[in-house]
């Protein structure tokens, strides 16, 4: 206290009985009587402080407290009370004075320490602008927490909002080091590098800010997060004296944001990081990676035949073996190195730090293997090997996004030679890549600049040879590389999501052109096969489309097949069925396209869905010589007969082919014996002889 000079008001009892050390201090005055209290007038004497004794000499002075507290403003007041009357200390806070003390429980330094902090928070006060005085009085009573710093730093005012929601003590007054620890840890729990991005810091450098979310840790309690405003404080000519923050406690709302971006960040079914996470990470490891100079590199990982364990065993099976890939892939990496779910059975890397190139091959050998080892899923025994494509920053793309579709490119081709392995992006997959990116790109306009094409390849009767109708098939007419086959830019159709929109243009150009084939060449039972892929089955809005068609065309919804290639319906999600459902209600007719290959099973046929199949084009191509593959279409075309489903042949290129299904019993043929896919005028002319009776088609069938 040495250097305040300290104005003591009251009967003197407590500082002769208490503050004993007071005594000791130059400058003290005792004014024994209240009646006797006059402000000194010597102007060059200045009072730092005002002890108060609040007591029944108050009374006996004839005024009020607040009256009393007023007339000695601006000298700031602590008021003295005895434990026992600690209510009067609070009323005198209340009525302005800076603090108050109880005299018969502080030790000499809480009382230096608190005697100086009213001194200090005193000639702040006195020099605060008429603005601000009001603003802090207000701010003190809401239920924000509320904190000023004069410009040293030092805690100047805690409102009680703040300190019930900080759990600091009434009285306990924080040391000026404690700018430097309150909420010095960030929302996302990392500390504050920067001295200068601490809230208090902000606030009495003069910066205004509004919602810093940062996180107040203290050893007693459990984190809370904070939202902080601030700004400076400022005396009547304008100059900065000081900061003030307000804040409150979101941490409830904060928990149950991450909860929902949690989500929205990771995959449900094996808690890895999605695509985006994942993506944002990468990019971060790039950043990380330029700045060291140190290797990353992004693995992009497919299992091989995914598909037919979900097809055979069922997708639950189908998703435990994902859950089981995810752990193997976390045990796996080291640590720093991370990993997310792309999508569907593919999962991406991040390697970094992991010295010589080289070392990433290490790296993919090692999951290589541990992901080829054999899975236990419930009683089943599992074998799913991995293709796994390694693309190494910056030679094989500098931003996530190429990298990753770099590595997606090298899986492409380790799963082009065999799979079970691991290639690395090179230049010359570049043009593959670029190849690709420049067809993603250009699909994304096919529509709206009318690229996209149908062609109809006729399906005729073996029992009479006559066309019965067409299955549709999708073409682009490329502005460079002229007409593509869907076996170009399905694919990428598929990965990129277009689909959707393409697959309901199909939908929509088929049932058209098919309305008008039946008004023009009266032809009412005319009908037409459409391809669905397996991603339009997920989207109820495969059922809207499918029935604006039907009513836009007026078309029997049984002259319409809807062609669906992926596996086995039987273990298909409910909601999957549920569209088939709902496709069937409106009376379309489905058929199971490619039966016959591995992706299809034939119990899949017996489950009420199906109408028809197709047999797969490579059952029918070797059906002359390959007794196994007669025997297959034989035993399929019975059991269909058996089931009252009808079956089509596909891929039909020579007579003897043709001569063996009817020789089967086959329903329906389709292929270039009979007619290779064409665009609607020329299938136009085909209709219009088949109705002369001299039919185009079949010329030279038996
Ligand atoms: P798919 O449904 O099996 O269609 C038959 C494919 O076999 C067609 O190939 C057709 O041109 C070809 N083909 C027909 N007869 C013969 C033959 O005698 N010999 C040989 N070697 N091939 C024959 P395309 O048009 O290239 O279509 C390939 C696949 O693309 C289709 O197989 C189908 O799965 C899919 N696709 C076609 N259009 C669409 C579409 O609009 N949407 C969807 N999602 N997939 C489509
Ligand atoms: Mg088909």
């Amino acid at each position: 206290m040495s250097g305040h000079s300290i104005l003591y008001l009251g009967s003197g009892e407590f500082a002769a009985e208490y503050l004993s050390e007071l005594q000791t201090l130059p400058c003290c005055t005792y004014l024994t009587r209240s009646s006797e209290f006059k402000l000194p007038e010597d102007a060059s004497y200045i009072v730092d402080l005002v002890l108060l004794e609040v007591g029944p000499i108050i009374a006996q002075s004839g005024h009020t407290l607040s009256e009393l507290i007023n007339e000695l403003a601006p000298y700031p007041v602590v008021a003295l009370a005895r434990r026992d009357r600690e209510h009067r200390g609070v009323a005198a806070v209340r009525a302005g004075a800076q603090a108050y003390v109880c005299v018969d429980d502080i030790s000499v330094d809480d009382q230096e320490t608190l005697f100086n902090h009213a001194v200090k928070r005193g000639r702040m006060q006195s020099r605060l602008s008429n603005t601000d005085v009001t603003v802090l009085s207000i701010l003190r009573n809401i239920n924000d927490g509320v904190i000023v710093v004069d410009q040293a730093g030092h805690i100047l005012d805690i409102n009680p909002a703040a300190r019930s929601l900080l759990g600091i003590r009434p009285r306990m007054q924080p040391d000026p080091s404690w700018e430097q620890t309150f909420c010095c840890v960030d929302e996302l729990g990392n500390s504050y590098r920067n001295s200068a991005d601490l809230p208090l810091m902000r606030a009495r450098t003069g910066e205004k800010f509004a919602n810093q979310v940062a996180i107040y840790r203290s050893p007693e309690h459990p984190d809370i997060v904070l939202s902080i405003n601030g700004q400076g404080l400022y005396d009547g000519k304008r100059e900065l004296i000081g900061g003030v923050i307000t804040f409150r406690d979101v941490t409830e709302s904060t928990r149950r944001t991450s909860e929902l971006e949690k989500q929205a960040q990771f995959d449900d079914l094996t808690g890895l990081a999605n695509r985006s996470l994942f993506a944002e990470q990468l990019s971060r490891a790039i950043g990380r990676s330029q700045r060291k100079s140190a290797p990353l590199a992004a693995l992009f990982i497919d299992l091989d035949r995914f598909k037919s364990v979900n097809d055979t065993l069922g997708h639950d099976t189908g998703d435990a073996l994902l859950r089981q890939v995810a752990q193997r892939l976390q045990r796996n990496l080291r640590i720093g190195d991370f990993c997310g779910r792309w999508g569907g059975d593919e999962f991406v890397v991040c390697l970094e730090d992991f010295g010589p190139a080289g070392n990433a091959a290490a790296a993919a050998q090692k999951l290589l293997l541990v992901l080829s080892e054999k899975y236990e899923i419930g009683n089943s025994e599992v074998y799913a090997t991995p293709s796994i494509g390694i693309a190494v920053y910056p030679e094989a793309g500098e931003t996530a996004e190429r990298l990753i579709k770099a590595a997606d490119v090298a899986m492409f081709e380790a799963k082009k030679r065999g799979g079970g392995r691991f290639q690395y992006y090179s230049s010359s997959l570049n043009t593959k890549l670029a190849q690709r990116e420049e067809l993603e790109g250009g699909l994304r306009h096919a529509l709206v600049r009318n690229e996209f094409a149908l062609h109809y390849q006729p399906r005729i009767d073996l029992m009479n040879n006559r066309l019965i109708g067409f299955e549709a098939l999708l073409r682009w007419q490329h502005p460079r590389y002229g007409l593509l086959p869907p076996a170009r830019f399905l694919p990428i159709l598929e990965s990129s999501g277009l689909i959707h929109s393409a697959g309901e243009w199909v939908i929509d150009t088929a049932c058209r052109q098919l309305a008008a084939w039946q008004h023009r060449f009266e032809l009412p039972d005319l009908s037409i096969a459409i391809n669905l892929s397996p991603q339009q089955l997920v989207h109820k809005r495969l059922v809207d489309v499918m029935s604006k068609a039907l009513t836009g065309t007026g078309l029997d919804p049984g002259c319409i097949e809807l062609e669906i290639c992926d596996g086995s319906l039987m273990q298909k999600r409910e909601s999957e069925h549920d569209i088939l459902r709902q496709l069937r209600k409106l009376g379309v007719r489905l058929s199971l396209d490619h039966f016959g290959t591995r992706d299809v099973s034939f119990e899949s046929i017996d489950n009420g869905f199906i109408d028809s199949f197709v047999l797969d084009q490579a059952l029918i191509a070797d059906v002359e010589d390959n007794n196994s593959h007669q025997r297959i279409v034989r035993a399929a075309i019975a059991m269909a007969q058996g089931l009252d489903i009808e079956v089509t042949a596909e891929g039909v290129e020579t007579v003897r082919q043709l001569e063996f299904l009817k020789s089967c019993n086959c329903n329906l043929a389709q292929g270039f014996l009979i007619s290779r896919p064409m665009q609607a005028d020329k299938i136009s002319a085909i209709l219009r002889s088949e109705i002369a009776g001299t039919s185009l088609l079949s010329r030279g069938m038996p």
